[in-house]
């Protein structure tokens, strides 16, 4: 029945409402519930515990930019690591990379990655790309059983509760630095400027202390807290501000560009202040 309300209640005071048309699919899986529904505003959503994880009018930003940024920043990316991210958005833009040769996904819960090639397939597309191999298993421990392995790792995580804990403390980055090799590049989302500012701030500390250079990347996610939305890098050797432009391939983008690899790396003063 058109005109039912799906409300997230995004802070303890803020909730977003979105008119549905339908909903397409509802499960209760070993980790979390998982739900898709069909929104008069975004489309396709995919929920998880009752939270927008994706959605098929505004996922472009969010998974082109925890992607192309590292990625470009890499002089030769062939192997990448994707842990979450189990609606294969990451993983698409991951794989349309020229010098990507085996991508890995690695997603704790199968029922997200089930639901997404059934209901979300423009999403999900990228899970059958030959490029790429999915796993199902918890990414602390696949980067715990890895040394020297991945040239880019990509942590595609829901908000840290649950499962997803561990994926934002000192001791998985300590391993992530492990898992990667001598020029190793890590990205991860990490939440909203506005709401989450101990986590990022947090966060940038413990990179600044584990890699060689640590980067907060911005973009517009409409459907996340406030908009704007951060991904913390931390790289080995290269820096994202000082790619050659020419290097740069010509990719299939709708946010990403050249000129927004740069932009996005140009800190507003309230954001900058959260960088050690
Ligand atoms: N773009 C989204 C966002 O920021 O809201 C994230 C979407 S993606 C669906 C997040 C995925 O991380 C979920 O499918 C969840 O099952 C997975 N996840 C959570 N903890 C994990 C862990 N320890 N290992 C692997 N995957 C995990």
């Amino acid at each position: 029945m058109k005109g039912l309300w799906f409300t997230e209640l995004q802070t303890p005071s803020i909730k977003i409402s979105c008119l549905t048309n339908k909903t397409l699919h509802w499960e209760k899986s070993k980790y979390q519930e998982i739900a898709v529904i069909d929104t008069e505003a975004f489309g396709r959503m995919l929920l998880l515990d009752g939270i927008i994880q994706t959605t098929v009018k505004d996922e472009f930003v969010y998974h082109e930019m925890i992607s192309h940024v590292a990625l470009n920043t890499h002089p030769n990316p062939e192997k990448v690591l994707v842990i979450g991210g189990g609606d294969g958005g990451t993983i698409r833009e991951v794989a349309k990379h020229p010098k990507v040769k085996e991508a890995v996904l690695c997603e704790i819960d199968e029922g997200v990655v089930e639901a997404s090639r059934k209901y979300l397939p423009e999403i999900a597309a990228g899970l059958d790309n030959p490029k790429v191999t999915v796993l199902i298993d918890d990414g602390i421990k696949h980067v715990q059983e890895h040394e020297n392995t991945y040239d880019v790792i990509i942590v595609d995580s829901t908000d840290p509760i649950g499962p997803a804990v561990g994926l934002f403390a000192a001791d998985f980055y300590r391993q992530i630095h492990r898992a990667l090799t001598d020029e190793g590049i890590f990205v991860a989302q990490t939440e909203s400027p506005f709401f989450n500012r101990d986590l990022i701030k947090r966060i940038q500390k413990d990179l600044s202390e584990i890699f060689a250079i640590n980067k907060l990347i911005l973009a517009n996610v409409p459907t996340y807290p406030g908009g704007l939305w951060t991904f913390s890098m931390g790289s080995k050797k290269h820096d994202p501000e000082k790619v050659d432009r020419d290097s740069i391939p010509e990719l299939d983008t709708k946010y990403y560009s050249k000129d927004v690899h740069f932009s996005s790396l140009v800190l507003p003063p309230f954001v900058k202040e959260l960088m050690p």
